[in-house]
């Protein structure tokens, strides 16, 4: 038996799952073995499953959607099954965690600040469900009457990532679920297991079959075909942006399905001498170290006023260097394990670039040798300027790069100096200065005087390259849902035969 508090240790044998499929578990084929980034050992053995394993759970999500089994129910039976589920994780949280922690390397102490969050979604979810609702227009003459209905999309593919596989996942399921709508779910290959137990706890919280499946297997092959499906209404994808944009080709190449993205980032933080500099070197530190800067909107590039540069560079780096970087099992660690060895080698790669190009290193700038797994010590770059890959790229590490500025417009210049627009903040005493920066910076998310706040009520997307549709609060269920406006004669209709 696991133990999965505070004194949990690593399966003696990695745990085996199956695939969910159309309210139970089925067997796959061959076997995907993840070992846990953190210690190097096996830890999970999920399905390889084939395209036909994804026709039959396309096939499932199609019949619950058309049976009106789920899209039927009055909106307050659903939320009821979104409270439940909420319980359930309440219930089983440090067992998520503990799997997150596992096949993902982040510390056990933010998976479970991650289910805590992902409870709120259900609990949002369930609200939205009920509050969900068209419109309706008085004001087309005596003779009609005008309504909007908000129906739901149909079978939607959701295809996730393996930066925060279960918590990016709940911030899109009690979504589409409020909205009527079905789901097929592939998570990525190698943090599959949060997102199959999923399908138990709805199934235990009262979700009928069908209405939410898994299947495993990796992008290529599964998720291809998953966006590729010409059964599938809608494709919800959370990724880079080049499997984005092959999404949004598959898309057209079959049955146009509608299609929400959330794709790279590489955010802003602006500080300006008038703001309290310990806050905002505190905001950066976390903004790059979170998740080990595996996150889409890690705040990767300070832009930061020339005159104080040197003196809060300086205290970035101290904060920096007292960040516990260690074993995720341990719940004193702060920043955890890189995911995958693919992402450890890109990581390692841009900090040689930014060495190589003449950025100066300030902090970090090494892998450490922590035993079993791969770490890479926050790092901290300053003089980057524009053109080095370290200020244009996605490192989606704990890289940041630092660059000086002496005007409001230059900073708003920099920050908006990229293809990308998911998220940004400003850091000032200035209500003036906060406002003028907040209204032109492009960006899907923004904070003033803080980072990565908020709750599961606000919307989640980017602008430019970063993707379409929000995700989340009301404006997530309604991503989900297509209107349809109906027409009502009052009275009799005049006669177009006279
Ligand atoms: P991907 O975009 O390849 O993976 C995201 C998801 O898409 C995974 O479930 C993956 O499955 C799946 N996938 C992969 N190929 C296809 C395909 N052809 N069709 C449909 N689905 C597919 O990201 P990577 O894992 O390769 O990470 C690369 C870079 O992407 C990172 O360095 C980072 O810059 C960015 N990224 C951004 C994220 C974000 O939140 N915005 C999240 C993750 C990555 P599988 O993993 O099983 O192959």
């Amino acid at each position: 038996m696991l133990d999965f508090t505070d004194r949990a240790t690593l399966p003696d044998a990695p745990r085996e799952f199956g695939f969910w499929s159309d309210g139970s578990w089925h067997k796959g084929g061959a076997l995907f073995e993840r070992r846990s980034p953190g210690h190097g050992v096996p830890v999970t053995l999920t399905p390889r499953c084939t395209v036909d394993d994804l026709n039959a759970a396309v096939a499932a999500a199609r019949r619950a959607f058309e049976d009106r089994r789920w899209a039927g129910l009055p909106g307050a039976d659903r939320a009821g099954v979104l409270l439940r589920t909420a319980d359930i994780l309440r219930r089983r949280r440090d067992e998520i965690a503990y799997w997150e922690v596992l096949e993902n390397g982040k510390p056990i102490s933010q998976a479970r600040g991650e289910i805590d969050h992902c409870i709120a979604c259900f609990e949002v979810g369930a609200g939205a469900a009920r509050l969900l609702h068209g419109d309706s227009f008085n004001s087309l003459g005596d003779g009609l009457f005008g309504m909007v209905l908000r129906e739901p999309v149909g079978v939607v593919g959701l295809i996730t990532p393996w930066n925060f596989p279960f918590l990016i996942l709940c911030e899109r399921i009690p979504f589409i679920l409020a909205s009527g709508c079905t789901v097929v779910v592939k998570p990525s290959e190698v943090t599959s297991a949060t997102t199959l137990l999923l399908g138990e706890i709805l199934s235990e919280a009262g979700a009928p079959d069908g209405v939410y499946n898994v299947v495993t297997g990796s992008g290529r092959t599964i998720g291809q075909a998953l966006s590729e499906h010409p059964d599938v209404d809608m494709l919800s994808f959370t990724g880079s942006t080049s499997v984005g944009r092959s999404c949004v080709h598959a898309a057209a190449d079959s049955n146009f399905k509608k299609l929400g993205l959330e794709l790279g980032g590489k955010n802003p933080i602006i500080v300006f001498a008038d703001s309290d500099l310990e806050d905002a070197a505190d905001g950066a530190a976390f903004g790059i170290s979170f998740n080990t800067g595996q996150c889409c909107v890690s705040s990767s590039r300070v832009i930061v006023e020339r005159s104080v540069a040197r003196e809060f560079e300086d205290i970035l780096a101290a904060k920096m260097a007292k960040i516990v970087v260690g074993d995720p099992l341990q719940t004193k660690t702060q920043v955890g394990a890189i995911t995958t060895d693919a992402q450890n080698s890109t990581i390692l790669s841009y900090i040689d670039k930014g060495k190589a190009e003449g950025a100066r290193l300030v902090a970090g700038g090494q892998a450490l040798d922590l035993g079993g797994g791969q770490y890479i010590a926050p790092t901290l770059f300053s003089g980057v300027t524009p053109g080095m890959s370290i200020a244009r790229d996605e490192i989606f590490g704990p890289v940041l790069s630092s660059f000086h500025f002496d005007t409001v417009e230059e900073a708003i210049g920099l920050a908006n100096d990229t293809v990308y627009g998911l998220a940004a903040s400003v850091w000032t005493k200035n209500i003036d200065k906060a406002l003028v920066v907040t209204r032109r910076v492009r960006a899907g998310r923004f904070w003033v005087n803080t980072i990565m706040a908020g709750g599961p009520e606000m919307p989640l997307g980017g602008f430019k390259q970063s993707g379409w549709g929000r995700e989340a609060g009301m404006y997530g269920v309604e991503e989900y849902t297509q209107v349809k406006s109906v027409h009502i004669e009052v009275g009799k209709r005049a006669h177009w035969i006279k």
